[in-house]
């Protein structure tokens, strides 16, 4: 009997579009194409963008400059056609009994003109805009007016997102409508059942499902329209998150790892013996929770999320000993050729007096080499290898690789971590380090399948860099200060945006900065050392390597530098241009300093016009050091869909909420859904027994089979 139901409801909204009364084949492709609506179901979730109050009608004397949208109901006093050739155009005279409105088409005018007859009454609603001191709206949305009609309507109108395309075809924002009323008409509420289970509806005072949709669309007052839309919202994130919930549980409880059930020698003669510090007490709890995890038999994948220079190199290093102390190998992924090869020095610097064998791949690894680092990999020799991407080609085999660390996550895609999983029998333990902090919302989103640790606390010691913003004619200041830095010993950096290496304009600006500098620095006085994408690895890598010894006390360089370098005799980052980097960019190249116990300097030179966004930017940057809390900012400036590698995610393609303006129903859905995990791990009670049935119609039935 209950099937029935489920069943019958998937049968009305399963239907496809062309058969919604109104439609036809010729609408429903154009809808197809268009708005991707294709069934019935894609039509109810069409999400009004605004409602027009019918009741509010305003009056052509009340326009003023500063109006916006407005509704006007009156008659038409003339109309015709102006112009011609591109100029032509469909002019109108609407009056209201208080004035004249002017109406203007540029398209569709022989099909518009026709629908218009000289005394009849208009509902006239869209833009109002200033022409010669006259007010006109172009392209109203027009609706004959009578009395009749309106009376039993629901009289807010939604008005849908539409295209010209669907415009031209009689289907505007207002249109749509039709639709929606014609199908809202036929639904009735067990075609909307409710799913979520009665406990939480009642505890968070939701709207039952079929109301909050008939709401959406036709909400008899704006307080019902709100709280449909927060039910959906919550709905929305809800799922999301028990969906996330329940594939982190199914790894938990499914998923095979490899074990490394020991702290072995090596492990216990580097902590004791080699350690260059003490570990902060983030750093110790955080491999605390990794060694859990990896010691549990389950598969590993967990997000490690620091700030800039809270020590996660080591952490890693650590726990690759762990896994060679187990009889396994490790490899850890850098974003580039400048990283890797700084870890790769760090680490067998490290480790030099320790029985492992450590190797480096990169793109530029020579064949001979690189064959004999691929025969050693696969015959169990090399038990360490750190590597770019060079690592995820197919050709890289392991013998027995137990953990793979990703470091500075965000230049990785979802794909390529993938990869990782394939190249072992037992996928390895992973772990993914971010470059800067991620805002809560994303870490529950975007990572939510993934287990996270955090850092939260610097190594001792750190002096907090000052952070200034100044006008680029302040340039001859700022080189003076450089100077008087240089002379204390100190190094400095200054970097020039490089958005796309290839990019011809912004090379030269480079190079251009690079004179100028060396006309303040002149040799051999002073050296210089640059970097930038269109130079060999190796000629990077030896400049890197200058600067590092300090035989170059000035860094010139591109975001090349931008990841994880660690020179801690830099005590100033100088950055050009400062207005075109985003947030978390500033953050990573500004925690290229500070890392010495000196006292750091980062100056963010800009043109003196900025427009809002870069001025809000830069002023976080003077205000804050905080990664965590730049990057709240940097996702709120920006929004999620542009943050580094979270497009593709899919885990951010909400219909209606957003997890920047909705971030306390994200919050409160997040608790919601872990509690019913915990209460209810397999959704086998039957007070969760629609929301399971839901979430089968969701992913599918061979995926669910491993959790029910
Ligand atoms: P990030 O988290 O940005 O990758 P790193 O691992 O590069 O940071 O560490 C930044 C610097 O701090 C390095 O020079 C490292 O040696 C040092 N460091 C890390 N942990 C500690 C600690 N517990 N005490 C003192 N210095 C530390
Ligand atoms: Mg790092």
């Amino acid at each position: 009997m209950y099937f029935c139901l489920i069943k019958g409801t998937v049968d009305i909204l399963a239907n496809p579009i062309e058969y919604l009364k109104g439609v036809g084949p010729q609408r429903a492709d154009l809808l197809k194409k268009e708005l991707n609506i294709y069934t019935f179901k894609d039509m109810l979730e069409l999400v009004p963008y605004r409602h027009i109050d019918k009741t509010r009608v305003n009056q052509v004397r009340d326009i003023t400059p500063q109006t916006d949208f407005i509704q006007i109901k009156g008659v038409i006093r003339s109309f015709g056609i102006v112009g011609e050739k591109r100029a032509k155009r469909l002019v109108a005279e609407i009056f209201d009994g208080t004035g004249t409105l002017e109406l203007i088409w540029f398209q569709g005018i022989t099909y518009i003109q026709k629908s218009l007859a000289l005394g009849q009454a208009f509902l006239v609603y869209g833009k109002v805009s200033f022409f010669q001191g006259k007010p006109q709206i172009t392209h109203p949305e027009m609706e004959t007016y009578s009395r009749e009609k309106m009376e039993g309507k629901s009289t807010l109108e939604p008005v849908y997102p539409s295209t010209e395309k669907l415009k031209a075809r009689g289907m505007g924002g207002r249109q749509l409508g039709v639709f929606t009323e014609t199908l809202v008409k036929m639904l009735q509420e067990n075609n909307i059942p409710e799913i979520l289970p009665d406990s939480i509806l009642q505890h968070l005072q939701l709207m039952p499902r079929y109301k909050a949709f008939t709401s959406m669309h036709f909400p008899p007052d704006p307080q019902t329209w709100e709280k449909a839309i927060d039910r959906l919202k919550f709905e929305e994130f809800f799922i999301a998150q028990l969906r996330m919930g329940l594939l982190r549980q199914q790894r938990h409880r499914y998923s095979r790892g490899v074990v490394f059930s020991q702290v072995g020698e090596i492990f216990n003669t580097f902590y004791e013996k080699h350690l260059p510090f003490q570990l902060t007490g983030a750093q110790k709890r955080v491999i605390k929770e990794i060694r859990r995890d990896t010691g549990s038999g389950k598969q590993m994948n967990r997000l490690l999320q620091g700030d800039v220079g809270s020590g996660k190199t080591i952490v890693a290093l650590l726990v690759l000993l762990l896994a060679i102390d187990n009889g396994y190998q490790g490899c850890l992924l850098a974003p580039t050729e400048i990283l890797t090869q700084q870890h790769y020095n760090n680490i067998s610097g490290l480790l030099k007096e320790l029985p492992v064998k450590v190797r480096i791949l990169t793109g530029s690894t020579k064949t001979k080499e690189r064959k004999e680092i691929l025969q050693q990999l696969e015959d169990g020799t090399i038990h360490f290898v750190v590597g770019t991407h060079a690592l995820l080609e197919d050709s890289v085999k392991f013998k027995n690789l137990g953990l793979a660390i990703v470091d500075e996550q965000h230049r990785f895609g979802v794909a390529q971590r993938a990869k990782l999983w394939q190249k072992a029998v037992v996928p390895p333990h992973v772990l993914v380090m971010t470059a800067t902090p991620i805002p809560r919302t994303l870490a529950m989103t975007a990572y939510g399948d993934l287990d996270t640790s955090i850092i939260d606390e610097l190594p001792p010691n750190r002096k907090p860099i000052l952070t200034v913003h100044r006008n680029d004619d302040k340039r001859s200041e700022v080189m003076s200060f450089i100077k008087a830095e240089i002379v204390k010993g100190r190094q400095a950096y200054i970097i020039f945006p490089l958005i796309e290496e290839s990019e011809k304009l912004d090379y030269e600006n480079l190079m251009k900065g690079y004179e100028n500098v060396q006309a303040y620095f002149p040799e051999p006085k002073y050296w210089i050392s640059m970097v930038h994408g269109r130079q060999t690895a190796d000629v990077r890598t030896t400049n890197m390597q200058r600067f590092k010894a300090n035989d170059t006390q000035i860094m010139v360089g591109t975001t090349v530098i931008e990841v994880g370098v660690d020179v801690p005799n830099a005590s100033v980052m100088v950055i050009e241009n400062a207005e075109k980097f985003g947030l978390s960019q500033l953050h990573q190249l500004r925690g290229r300093v500070g890392r010495g116990a000196e006292k750091s300097f980062c100056i963010l030179l800009s043109g003196s016009k900025l427009n809002n966004d870069a001025r809000e930017r830069l002023k976080i940057m003077c205000a804050t050091n905080d990664g965590f809390k730049i990057a709240e900012k940097d996702l709120e400036l920006r929004g999620p869909g542009d943050i580094e590698g979270t497009r593709q995610s899919g885990a951010l393609n909400f219909k209606l909420a957003s997890i920047v303006q909705d971030k306390k129903w994200l919050e409160i859905a997040r608790e919601m859904a872990e509690r019913l995990l915990d209460e209810d791990p397999d959704l086998t009670s039957a007070n969760n027994l629609q929301l399971k049935n839901h979430l089968q119609s969701l992913t599918g039935k061979t995926a669910w089979s491993k959790i029910s």
